[in-house]
């Protein structure tokens, strides 16, 4: 699978009917940039201004990868555009939501 950004912003919208992004009260998808990077260092990241999921084209070839991956990033977003807190670290919340969505929906939570 060759990843682009109508791929990225579809991840984000299924996984906006998906318990429990579907209670966190995220923005439409038309509120957030979708790039795909070619940066190899990393696998994705948040921006918060303007908001922007970044996903690195090297290392993601698989669905679930990419799935995993704007899951993650839609944490960090949740941080920030709905918490208002850090999207630097993972801090307990983070972790506390990451736990929650990778109950929810399947994930390893390591992996997330
Ligand atoms: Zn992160």
């Amino acid at each position: 699978m060759r990843l682009t950004r109508k791929i990225l912003r579809a991840s984000y919208d299924f996984l906006c009917q998906l318990p429990p992004y579907n209670r966190m009260r995220l923005p439409p998808s038309s509120k957030l940039r979708f790039v795909v990077s070619k940066r190899t260092d990393i696998l994705g990241e948040y921006l918060s201004d303007p908001p922007t999921i970044s996903v690195s084209l090297h290392s993601h070839e698989h669905v679930i990868t990419v799935l995993k991956t704007v899951a993650h990033e839609m944490i960090h977003a949740h941080q920030d555009m709905v918490k208002k807190d850090s999207i630097l670290e993972h801090n307990a919340a983070f972790k506390k939501t990451a736990r929650r969505v990778a109950s929810l929906l399947g994930f390893d939570p390591k992996e997330l």
